[in-house]
């Protein structure tokens, strides 16, 4: 299908090109000096003491969830409202993921009193997802934590470049997951970070990524080292240094590209404010810089969804959901009857998340409004 406007959109350019036909031409593929500088560039970007690269943001929770030292019998408290695999993290571990309900129509993000109310004796940790890149309620939920003694992993997913009192999301918690999949707001095809500022987190994260191994293959080949241990049950997350060259160059044009994402989204709000009043849009009155990774609204009751995304493709739109709630899947079976999330239910059922990406233009953002109005007359 060719979209007139496509959901999302890459900015790639020579640069790019140019800096993984570098990496090519020098013929060390892996866990080497791009990784590095990849890794020490974000750590400085984001004002974490270390960042690890990993293959994708998946992994990076993973590892998260086991430094945090979830194992079975452990419960983690996570948002409902989120993509699956901040759930399936925690399960990795065969600890148990409790379901949290979102805060309501203006806030997409998980609710202080529903997290207040899924702990338990059994809690360890509580993943918070910055939905859209807009800050969950970092100095209550910390201050719940640290009361409790839990751990925080942020799912910094949507928030690459987001701040909330004027600290980047991704180093409020104990530990910050980033993805680079295509559709994110920078990419590597997919790749994934983890920040922290904790020691011991740190060291254990960079043997947990390559086996366990107390020395790499590039040291070795350096001539650092000739031998190896394996200390821990490692994992082979390890991201290559073509993906790692992408994400420097994707790096430093983060800023720019957000600040035109955070530009559209605010022409969405106003033009949306003046020709579809009756859609509701989450997060106007939000607290701190959002990356701006998506643009979310919330459909009147009662609006047939399907047809409604069926009316805005034949225009050539694509529109997207986030997210079909986690507890209602048949993999997570039994969660349904089990959980109360009022808010995630009736939200979930009404969003659409209408195209975001630095490339487009106010144009663009008025024929998505005006298709919006037009179809909402005809479903
Ligand atoms: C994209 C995404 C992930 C997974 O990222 P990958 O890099 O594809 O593994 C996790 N959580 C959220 C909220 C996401 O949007």
């Amino acid at each position: 299908m060719q979209w007139k406007i496509p959901l999302s959109d890459i900015d790639f350019g020579p640069e790019e090109m140019a800096a993984v036909d570098d990496v090519l031409r020098s013929k060390w593929l892996t866990m080497g000096s791009m990784t590095e500088e990849f890794e020490q560039a974000f750590a400085s970007y984001i004002g974490a003491k270390y960042a690890i690269a990993v293959t994708n943001a998946t992994a990076a929770l993973h590892l998260s969830c086991v430094v945090a030292g979830l194992g079975a019998g452990d419960e983690a408290i996570v948002p409902s409202l989120t993509f699956v695999a901040t759930a399936n993290a925690v399960r990795y571990t065969g600890a148990t993921p409790v379901f949290a309900d979102v805060a309501g129509e203006d806030d997409l993000n998980i609710s202080y009193h529903s997290i207040e109310r899924a702990i338990t004796a059994r809690t360890r940790a509580i993943l918070v997802v910055h939905y859209g890149g807009y800050a969950c309620d970092m100095p209550s939920i910390m201050e719940l934590a640290r009361e409790r003694g839990l751990k925080v992993i942020e799912d910094a997913a949507h928030a690459v470049g987001s701040e909330l009192g004027g600290v980047k999301l991704g180093v409020w918690g104990d530990l910050g997951c980033f993805s680079f999949f295509s559709n994110k707001n920078m990419t590597t095809g997919e790749g994934g970070m983890i920040v922290t500022n904790d020691d011991a987190y740190s060291q254990r994260l960079h043997l947990l990524r390559s086996h366990g191994m107390t020395t790499l293959t590039w040291d070795r080949h350096k001539g650092h080292a000739w031998s190896y241990d394996v200390v821990d049950l490692g994992y082979n997350y390890r991201i290559d240094e073509i993906r790692a060259a992408l994400g420097k160059v994707q790096l430093k044009k983060l800023e720019a590209n957000n600040e035109r994402r955070r530009h559209f989204t605010q022409v969405y709000r106003n033009l949306l404010q003046e020709l579809t009043p009756q859609v509701v849009v989450p997060f106007v009155r939000h607290a701190g810089v959002s990356a701006a990774h998506l643009m979310p609204v919330l459909l009147p009751a009662g609006v047939n969804r399907s047809s409604f995304m069926e009316g805005m493709k034949s225009q050539g739109i694509q529109t997207s959901l986030h997210y079909p709630p986690i507890h209602t899947f048949a993999a997570f079976r039994g969660g349904k009857e089990k959980y109360f999330l009022p808010n995630t239910e009736e939200i979930a059922a009404r969003e659409i998340t209408l195209p975001l990406y630095p490339t487009m233009s106010d144009g663009d953002v008025l024929t998505v409004v005006k298709a919006v109005a037009e179809t909402l007359v005809r479903v």
